[in-house]
């Protein structure tokens, strides 16, 4: 989606808000949104830049189309007629800032063991290589050197914001914020979810094998 002003259409933003609600259903069905953590967004305008972005406060589980909120690139509040205003997460500037720098379509953050214990071990990155799952992140099977960037944890999402544009690497669609959670995204919420399942069975595989 891109054009115009189509995110003032509360269509539009519902359509969104059903997407997120049945994905984050899979996630939290997977364990990885515990209590009311994590959140996904949408790109619904590129220019001016609009996500639609899952509520904050509320169990991942259990969404509606509804549950949902449109926010800038600073991660604030726009509102859209017809469509009742929730709080975003806390968390909607960040999504917005890496929708900003990588081009993605939609950005899925959640809070699974798995990324915490390899941001744990692994502070300056988290190396990959050689592990046919690294195909499911668009790298190679065989050769290839990947690092996951981990970034210092930080409830400012300005501050967050800054850490991950300084660590990201384009080539990498995942970034571990430590003692935290996982980022991941993807050019639309399907290929975002692929993305996050893959990533976060690698983070597995390193953390089970070290
Ligand atoms: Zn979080």
């Amino acid at each position: 989606m891109s054009a115009g002003r189509d995110f003032r259409t509360a269509e539009l933003v519902l359509g969104a808000g059903a997407r997120l609600a049945a994905e984050s259903a899979r996630f939290a069905g997977l364990g990885w949104m515990r209590g009311t953590s994590g959140n996904l967004s949408e790109v619904v305008s590129r220019d001016p830049l609009r996500l639609a972005v899952t509520a904050s406060g509320l169990d991942k589980g259990e969404l509606t189309a509804a549950d949902v909120s449109v926010v800038g690139p600073s991660g604030e509040t726009v509102p859209v007629e017809g469509v009742e205003p929730r709080r975003p997460s806390a968390e909607a500037g960040l999504h917005a800032r890496v929708a900003a720098l990588t081009g993605a379509g939609a950005v899925v953050h959640v809070h699974t063991v798995n990324a915490v214990v390899a941001g744990h071990h692994w502070p300056a990155g988290v190396p990959l290589r050689d592990i046919e799952m690294l195909k499911g992140i668009g790298r190679l099977a065989h050769d290839d050197e990947v690092v996951v960037p981990v970034i210092a944890n930080s409830q400012d999402m300005a501050e967050l914001g800054d850490r991950f544009e300084e660590a990201h690497d384009a080539a990498v669609p995942a970034v571990i914020v430590a003692r935290h959670g996982l980022y991941a995204w993807g050019r639309d919420l399907t290929h975002a979810r692929h993305v996050t399942e893959c990533v976060e069975w690698l983070l597995a595989y390193a953390v089970a094998v070290r």
